[in-house]
């Protein structure tokens, strides 16, 4: 069998393993297809020898991105494969978005010394340089490293949640902006995790504002939500995806590369898609 997994975040945004570590990783264990799809950045992407897009690879990288949306306050991610990376209206706009993480970020940390925990901006940002945007995961992990708590989800829990005291919002594009973002970047606009969405009502409003698939296939979601997005995907016509959401954060699963993955024959019409036309090495 050979095996994909197509949602894979990196240290650009608020995973724990370089792009440059995704992909020895992928080989190690096995993987042939892979997507780093980082929140509101390519800075990852950019960052690999344009070579790993090589269709011929032993592990073929698919460019991706994860974009939050905002759907009438219902929190909405849109994924983005075969994106063109050097796309100059794409990369403008997560430039702005980027920004604005940062800001917020600042504004999260200020809250927490409010609140009496000694954290710090360097802290949180000390793996500078790579980190384009910046997210919860972040001052999750600082946190734990200061032993305020054990585990991710204990974070998210007491303070990290959106009722919590800590939480800002970011700006996030509506969907049909990031939809229209993605396809101007010749990409393919596919809903992430519609398990989390979990209303039908909303799902139906993404497929007619122009989504082209589905992440059927994610840790997320049980068997039946399986078969029943299987369903409505084949139904309007959605290319199937799927992947592990890896972030190498401590207690979320999966905890390794590879713990969870796609058979290729499940997403082979999506595989298909790929004439990226990059030069092969
Ligand atoms: P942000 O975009 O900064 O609001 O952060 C969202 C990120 O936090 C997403 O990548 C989620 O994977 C992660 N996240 C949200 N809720 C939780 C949770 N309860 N436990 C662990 N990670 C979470
Ligand atoms: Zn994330
Ligand atoms: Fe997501
Ligand atoms: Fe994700």
């Amino acid at each position: 069998m050979r095996a994909a997994d197509l949602h894979i975040h990196t240290t650009a945004s608020d995973g724990s393993l370089t792009p440059a570590e995704v992909v020895n990783q992928a080989s190690l264990v096995n993987l042939n297809y892979i997507s780093l799809t980082d929140h509101d950045t390519v800075n990852g992407l950019v960052s690999l020898p344009p070579a790993v897009y090589s269709a011929k690879r032993k592990v073929t990288v698919i460019p991706g991105i994860e974009l939050s949306t905002d759907l009438n306050g219902r929190e909405v991610h849109l994924l983005g494969y075969y994106i063109d990376i050097n796309n100059r209206p794409l990369l403008s706009k997560l430039n702005e978005l980027t920004q604005e993480r940062i800001e917020r970020m600042n504004g999260m940390i200020k809250r927490l010394v409010a609140l009496g925990y000694n954290i710090s901006w360097e802290q949180v940002a000390r793996k500078a340089g790579s980190v384009i945007a910046f997210g919860r995961p972040h001052l999750a992990r600082a946190l734990i490293d200061n032993g305020y708590f054990s585990n991710i989800n204990a974070v998210f829990e007491t303070i990290l949640a959106k009722d919590g005291p800590v939480y800002l919002p970011h700006r996030k594009l509506r969907p049909e902006q990031a939809i229209l973002l993605i396809k101007g970047a010749n990409g393919l606009p596919v809903l992430a995790h519609p398990g989390l969405i979990g209303n039908r009502k909303v799902m139906n409003r993404l497929i007619d504002s122009g989504i082209e698939g589905l992440e059927v296939y994610h840790p997320c979601h049980t068997k039946s939500e399986i078969a029943d997005f299987l369903a409505m995907g084949r139904r309007h016509n959605l290319l199937i995806t799927g992947g592990s959401d890896f972030h190498g954060l401590p207690g979320r699963f999966p905890a390794a590369l590879g713990d969870f993955t796609v058979d290729e024959k499940l997403i082979g019409e999506f595989l298909n898609k790929n004439t990226m036309g990059f030069p092969d090495p």
